[in-house]
């Protein structure tokens, strides 16, 4: 049985996610940085919070956790890699690993570069990736961390997921993401139409996620850096994609 899925912002521009299993009543969150916000939320829909998914250990990501895990007796998932960066976790995960949350299997995605154990999370039966601040529409996370290496290689893994799937990810920055991409990718007729559906969506109170990933592979430059239209905007001649990334994430650093 599919999964529910409830969005909500919390701080300046943190998206927030609930998950629910209808068969068994399980409901996770993913990451926990507001606990009000979340447990308004949960309020809202009348569900129990049984699991709390954690990406990684940014405190706008893990702030809220130990005070639901004592509210809710919840079950906290998070990365081996990150264990002892993050208090509470109870289920230690790494890339390849699967899980079940109520009915539901999800694998766990590796995508290290933001932080170093940095992991996301693959529902298949659905095509949902809750994939943190690895990964946003039209961008990706600074490379705090990890190196361009990892991080290229984390969003490679993302970018072979199924071309249906809806990306999930942890801030709303479509707007100013859409201007590097376009400053990067000006002739990118398809990127022009979602600079558009971004601005309409926001106009509208809208959320501009989820997002397909056919799109972003379509739009994203960042998931893009094989492609020499990309390398040659950052002045990359090499068809090595590490080097292109690792260029356009400075260019984007700055811009
Ligand atoms: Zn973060
Ligand atoms: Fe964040």
């Amino acid at each position: 049985m599919a999964i529910l899925i409830d969005i909500f912002k919390y701080f300046e521009d943190n998206f927030g996610f609930l998950l629910h299993d209808e068969e068994t009543g399980a409901t996770a969150t993913i990451d926990a940085g507001d606990e009000k916000v979340i447990i308004a939320a949960l309020k809202r829909r009348n569900w129990e919070l049984t699991d709390i998914f954690i990406t990684h250990h940014h405190w706008d990501h893990t702030d809220g956790l130990l005070p639901l895990k004592e509210k809710f007796n919840a079950k906290v998932t998070g990365s081996f890699a990150e264990k002892d960066k993050t208090d509470g976790l109870d289920v230690l995960v790494k890339g390849g690993d699967k899980i079940m949350f109520g009915t539901t299997e999800f694998d766990i995605i590796e995508t290290a570069g933001h932080t170093l154990g940095h992991i996301s999370y693959f529902e298949p039966e659905g095509k949902n990736l809750f994939c943190g601040d690895a990964l946003f529409s039209l961008g990706c996370g600074r490379m705090f961390e990890g190196d361009a290496k990892i991080m290229w290689q984390g969003l490679k893994r993302i970018s072979q997921l199924p071309n249906e799937t809806k990306i999930y990810c942890g801030h709303e920055y479509s707007r100013a993401n859409a201007k590097f991409a376009r400053y990067i990718d000006p002739d990118n007729k398809y990127l022009k139409q979602r600079q558009i559906e971004i601005d309409e969506q926001l106009a509208n109170g809208e959320f501009t996620i989820p997002v397909r990933l056919a799109d972003e592979k379509a739009c994203n430059p960042f998931l893009r850096c094989e492609d020499k239209t990309i390398a040659a905007r950052v002045g990359i001649s090499s068809d090595d994609p590490i080097e292109v990334f690792a260029a356009l994430r400075k260019a984007k650093d700055v811009f």
